[in-house]
Parts: C-alpha cells; structure tokens; sequence
C-alpha cells in the first residue's frame, strides 16, 4: 500500500477557530491519520487567530483568485502543532471578520463569495502538485471537487464528508458568475437546488466519495425526514455514499490527565471533588443530588424545545441541572426564565471549553435530546468523563448509546438512558429513568464504569478513512 498524502480542507480547527464539532473532527482525525500516510490540513487564517501564538509564518506563496469580477491576492502561510502540519488561507475577504461565519443570528451575506474564493484558493494549492486526496467537509469546502473538475486537475482522489445535511450553502444564482462557474453546472443534476445554488450538492455530485459521521445517519439523510431536500439526489449517489462514525482523541478529553479540571481521576470514583467543586463554585450546597448537563448550541436540532418542556418537570425532582451553551434568542430568553424560576436549575451562556471539561467531569448524566445528531461528540466525551448519557434514538446517538436496560459489562457500546418520541415528556420520563438508576448506585456506578473504559477513539474509523481513501487512490490512478 502507498503511503498517502491527504489534503484535509475544514473552515474551522480547533484551537485555531471553533464554533462546534467539525473543529475537534478536524483537530483529531488528521492527527489518527498520521500512523497510515502524511495528512495535513488546511484552513482559513481568520483575523483572530493569534498568529503569533501558534507560530503561523508565511510560505512566501501566493495567487491571484478572481471572485466577483475582482482579482483577491491569497496569501499561503503554515504552521506545525503538535505534530500536524497545518496551511492557511489568507484573503481580507475570508479572513477579516469578527465570527466564523456570521453573527448568531444569520450568516455574512457574502459567505459565497467568501468560502467560494476559500475552494478555489485550495484547488490552486492542489494545483501545485504534492497531494493523493482531498477530503473536504462541509459545504464551506463543497465546491472543490467541481472546480478540480473545471481545472483538470487529476490523480488526486476526493472524499466529501458531511458533517451536517441541514446547513447546505444556498445561495442566489448570480454567485455562479460571480464565482466563474459556468452555466453547464447548474442543472437539476448540477448543484441547481430550487433556481438557487447548492455547494452542498458540489460536494455531493462531484466528490469521488461521500460520507458522513454516523452509519445511521447515512441511512436517515435517504428519508425525507431527515434528508433536507437533498433525499433524492443522495439516492442518486448512494453507492458513494458511506456512515464512518467520528472518534474523539483520547489524549484531549482525558480525565486522569486533564489539565482543565480541578481533580483529575481514573474511576468515577474521583468525579465526586469535582462535583463539590463545581457545584460549590455555583453556590449550590447540595451535593449528594444527582446532577445533569446540557452543553451545546442552542437550536431546534439540539432538541431545545424538548429541554425548556421537560425543564420545569426536572426541577421538581431533587436533582441539580447545568446548562451551558449560546445560540437562538428565545431559548436564551425561555432558559433565562426557567434558571429564574427554579432554584436547582444553573445557566451560563457563551463558550468555554475549559468550563466544558470542568462540567463532564463533574455530572452524573448528560442530556442530550436532539431531534436529529449526525455523530455527536458531547455523549462520547461524558461517557469517556463517566458521566452517563441521556440521549435520543437518533443518528451517532443511535451508534454509540446502547440502552440501559441491555447492559452487558464488557461490550464494546456505551450504554445510557435512550428514548424515542421528540417531545418533552419523552425526555421528561427518560429523565426519571435515569433519577431511578442513579438510585441503585451499584448499577449506576458499574455503567459510568464501563462508559469511561469504552473505546471511543479514532482507532477503528481512521482505518475505514485509510481503506476509502486507499480505494479512491487506485482509482484516480487507473
Ligand atoms: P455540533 O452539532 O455543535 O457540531 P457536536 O456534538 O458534534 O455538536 O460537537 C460539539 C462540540 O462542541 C463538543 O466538543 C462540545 O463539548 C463543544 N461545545 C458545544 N457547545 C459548547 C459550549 N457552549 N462551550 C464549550 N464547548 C461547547
């Protein structure tokens, strides 16, 4: 087998720039891909990114990219961290903004422009030679495998991975021209979505490969329910499209050796200081109820609507429940309203991946209600912190919480409390569930037990990557 070099293209790192689970998939998948090939990965070098923090220097390399009738110089820079390669892609249009990709509320009116001129920049990286595969993800990187096509660009094998259906890069069609896309690619078979522009159907229809983060996932986006309008034309590309289910990196989100938490540990055991310590940093004294989390955007996805209706349900009980997380006004303002209310209900709104770990590794159960999860990282991370999941049967939920009630010691799945029904008395009586285990303490504990030994690293998908890619390399070749 050759050893292969693989262009990883994401809009958001982590540490570089996060704004949710693709961040840590394109931190950590690289670095599991090392062991097979050379994986690097590229990104744009937004104007918060501390440059001089993480040593990003430039190549001494740039080009001229044409987007909406004007030439913008692109800038390549590099930097290495923790033994990853990683490119950058500078343009003030890309680059000079206070957000990823816009305000909370609604994205830069000129995301198109700005993440059409990001695709092109990396076809022209690609056109300097060097790589085997591109592996892209998310519609912010869709439009590659189209353009490579339009510059004749061969011998490099491409893998478009989903991350999302939902957020698909929809935009008006005059971008076509803006973007030098010719008129031949927007049909019903192209990346014509309803009289507008897909990038998400680029990345579909032109990608050698297709995949997404969670087996059932990929079976759920084949159903109206879940497909976003795309059900149709992902059937049409089924045989190039496969679920390889994210890993975490264990060495990131490690209990025993976690410099973001107050008491590291290696049994569940060792939760209960950080519990006190949490819970005191509250102002809450009781300390022996049991106590759920919810991290996450604040969105319909994430089953919001389900926690603000069971919330009032749950304070009534003798638990302690931590939310943490930003997003869509009204839920700030509904949980706003309950944390009010009920004095056994904790907010803190924003983003803090330090207060994040400080929360695993104190909670006894995480919520995670979504009404639909393509992978989700949350449930593997408590589970690696001990800290049971409380999930729906949905997606990468589906793949990594098994029912309680099946608990076999010794097999290979995280277990959890799992329903069904998206709505609140379903997570409301989930949640009851979970209150009566956490009562029979010697089962509670042998579960948070077996969670925390679970193998929810990157070791068996890398390989599936490696295999994919392998295939794909063959085939460009031929
Ligand atoms: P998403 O759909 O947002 O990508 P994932 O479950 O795939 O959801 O990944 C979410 C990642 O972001 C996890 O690492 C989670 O801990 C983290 N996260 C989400 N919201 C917050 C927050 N408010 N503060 C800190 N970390 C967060």
């Amino acid at each position: 087998m050759d050893r292969l070099k693989v262009l990883f293209v994401a809009s958001e790192v982590f540490p570089f720039a996060k704004s949710g689970g693709l961040a840590d998939v394109a931190y950590s998948l690289p670095r599991a891909l090392k062991k097979y090939g050379e994986a690097e990965t590229v990104l744009p070098l937004y104007r918060f990114i501390d440059r001089e923090a993480f040593g990003i220097e430039p190549m001494g390399v740039s080009f001229d990219v044409r987007v909406g009738g004007q030439e913008h110089r692109v800038d390549l820079y590099r930097c290495e961290h923790n033994g990853i390669v990683y490119r950058f892609v500078y343009a003030p249009l890309l680059c000079d903004r206070e957000y990823l990709y816009g305000p909370p509320e609604h994205g830069y009116d000129d995301n198109g422009l700005r993440f059409g001129l990001f695709c092109k920049a990396v076809v022209s990286m690609l056109a300097l030679g060097g790589y085997d595969v591109v592996h892209l993800n998310d519609w912010q990187t869709a439009l590659v495998p189209l353009l490579m096509r339009d510059a004749g660009i061969r011998g490099v094998a491409s893998v478009y991975t989903i991350h999302n259906l939902a957020y698909q890069g929809v935009f008006e069609p005059p971008l076509l021209e803006a973007l030098g896309i010719g008129r031949e690619h927007f049909t019903m078979e192209g990346i014509e979505f309803y009289g507008r522009v897909s990038f998400m159907k680029a990345g579909i229809g032109y990608a050698d490969a297709v995949t997404t983060v969670s087996p059932t996932y990929a079976e759920e986006i084949l159903t109206p329910e879940f497909g976003c309008g795309l059900e149709g034309y992902l059937a049409k590309h089924r045989q190039k499209l496969t679920g390889i289910l994210n890993g975490i990196d264990p060495e990131l989100f490690n209990p025993a050796d976690d410099p973001l938490i107050p008491h590291p540990y290696e049994e569940p055991g060792g939760k209960s200081d950080n519990k006190k310590a949490y819970l005191e940093a509250l102002g809450e004294s009781r300390l022996r109820r049991p106590l759920f989390i919810f991290i996450g955007r604040f969105t319909g996805q994430k089953g919001l609507d389900l926690l603000t209706g069971a919330l009032p349900h749950m304070a009534s009980r003798p638990c302690v429940v931590a939310v943490l997380g930003e997003g869509e006004e009204r839920y700030h303002a509904e949980l706003e309203a309950l944390a009010r209310r009920y004095d056994n209900v904790y907010l803190t709104f924003g983003y803090d991946e330090a207060l994040s770990h400080r929360m695993y590794a104190a909670a006894d159960f995480l919520l995670m209600p979504s009404l639909y999860e393509p992978c989700g990282l949350n449930q593997m991370i408590a589970m690696r912190y001990a800290t049971v999941p409380v999930v729906r049967h949905t997606g990468g939920l589906a793949d990594t919480v098994a029912p309680v009630d099946d608990f076999v010691p010794g097999s290979p799945s995280g277990y959890g409390v799992l329903f069904v029904r998206a709505d609140a008395e379903a997570l409301a009586d989930a949640f009851d569930e979970a209150m009566d285990l956490f009562l029979d303490r010697k089962r509670f504990r042998a579960v948070a037990k077996h969670d925390m030994a679970c193998d929810f690293s990157w070791h068996a998908s890398a390989r599936r990557y490696e295999a994919l890619y392998q295939k794909l390399h063959k085939g460009v070749k031929a």
